[in-house]
């Protein structure tokens, strides 16, 4: 009910402009999740997409599901990928893996190297590259059987993570063996499995709160302005609704783009695999309403660029409000001192209370419109 209330109060205008450029080409969107609680059980939203591509993969439309998973190496959380041949594989690989890949160098070889078609789960980049790769590529091409993307604020690199864990092997005083970014109602929590099997659970913001902040940030993601995957045949993501906060289910919002990506979520409705309300993408988009259009600001990040003597280029040509230069300064500030050995330091030295106002402050900005 108060949920209700607040979604109405904070609740954004939308042009169909501005759904098109920020979002792109539709068709429809429902707010979605995992009937089998076992599936939602570690997923990062509501398990929606392992039950959709366990649905695909269960009907015949693919042989194979490419899914990204953690491994540790040398005591270090890496993303690996993987082809999935079985719906337990797929669920190996639930949960948001808030680290940088190596997608196109290491997916390429996987589907070239596999007998029959796959499913595609990946960032909005990786996939428009990946489609890139296919229009020339008949081998990949023709091997692709359906894209996924998740919505995606931008990616952090290794720095992030690797501090992140030694701070909890050092609290715990153990090794690390497992891990998960972020599980859990709402925002979540991160879990980390040491190798006698006990585990720490934190709240994600142990991890986010620096993360948001943009340190660490991958370069690429200044570039980029597709927060909803245009290239995708279907997009996934979290759904930011006040009134969804209390629920006990954990929901994952669909954005189907085309015929295929249609197909594929009405038959996981139709094999029960997922439950759905119809939900308006501008909902979609007023839970993304701080990040979406601050992401697509490519023009505020190149002009700010200059500072930092890094060229960026303006891919949109949006009109740069004072609020949004200054987010567009602090988001590549913030990336730059993490690219210092000595900023690294200073970085992890800031005191919490500090770090989240200076998190408030940054989010205030980004609110503005
Ligand atoms: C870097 C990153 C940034 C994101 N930013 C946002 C955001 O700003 N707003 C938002 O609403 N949602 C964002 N998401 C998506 C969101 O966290 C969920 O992944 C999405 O809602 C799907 O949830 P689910 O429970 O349906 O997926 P699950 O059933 O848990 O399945 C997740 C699938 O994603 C795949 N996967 C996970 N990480 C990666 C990766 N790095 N590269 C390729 N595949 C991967 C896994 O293989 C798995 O198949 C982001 C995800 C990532 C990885
Ligand atoms: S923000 Fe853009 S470039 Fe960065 S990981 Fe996401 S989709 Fe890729």
């Amino acid at each position: 009910m108060l949920g209700n209330i607040v979604d109405r109060l904070v609740k954004k205008e939308w042009t169909d402009d501005e759904v098109k450029k920020y979002v792109g080409d539709y068709k429809s969107s429902y707010l979605t999740y995992a009937n089998n609680p076992e599936t939602r059980s570690v997923a990062a939203s509501g398990g929606t997409t392992s039950a959709l591509l366990i649905s695909g993969l269960e009907n015949g439309d693919y042989e194979g599901v490419v899914v990204c998973k953690t491994v540790i190496v040398d005591g270090k959380v890496r993303p690996k990928f993987t082809i999935a041949t079985t719906s337990e594989e797929i669920l190996t690989a639930r949960g948001s893996k808030y680290v940088e890949t190596p997608f196109l160098r290491e997916v390429l070889p996987l589907i070239r190297g596999f007998q029959g078609r796959v499913a595609v789960v990946g960032l909005p980049c990786d996939l428009s590259g990946l489609k890139r790769r296919a229009a020339k590529d008949p081998e990949i091409g023709n091997k692709v059987a359906l894209t996924v993307a998740l919505v995606c604020g931008h990616n952090s690199r290794h720095a992030l993570i690797d501090k992140t864990t030694k701070r909890l092997e050092r609290e715990a005083g153990k090794k690390l063996a497992d891990y998960r970014f972020s599980v859990g109602h709402w925002r979540g929590r991160l879990e980390a499995e040491f190798e006698d099997g006990s585990v720490v659970s934190k709240p994600a913001k142990y991890f986010k709160d620096y993360q948001n902040l943009f340190f660490f940030s991958e370069r690429k993601c200044m570039a980029c302005h597709d927060h909803y995957g245009y290239d995708a045949d279907i997009t996934v993501g979290d759904v930011w609704l006040f009134r969804l906060k209390n629920n006990p289910i954990k929901h994952t919002g669909i954005i189907t783009r085309n015929d295929k990506g249609q197909v594929a979520y009405e038959k996981a409705l139709r094999d029960d695999i997922i439950a759905s309300d119809k939900l308006d993408v501008r909902d979609i988009m007023d839970g993304q309403s701080r990040i979406g259009p601050s992401h697509y600001n490519t023009t505020a990040r190149s002009k700010a660029s200059r500072f930092f003597k890094i060229k960026l280029k303006d891919t949109v040509g949006e009109k740069v409000s004072w609020h949004s230069y200054l987010n567009a300064y602090i988001t590549l500030a913030n990336m730059r001192l993490s690219e210092k050995g000595w900023g690294r330091k200073l970085i992890f030295k800031i005191p919490r209370p500090v770090l989240k106002f200076y998190l408030y402050f940054k989010k205030g900005l980004e609110t503005l419109r």
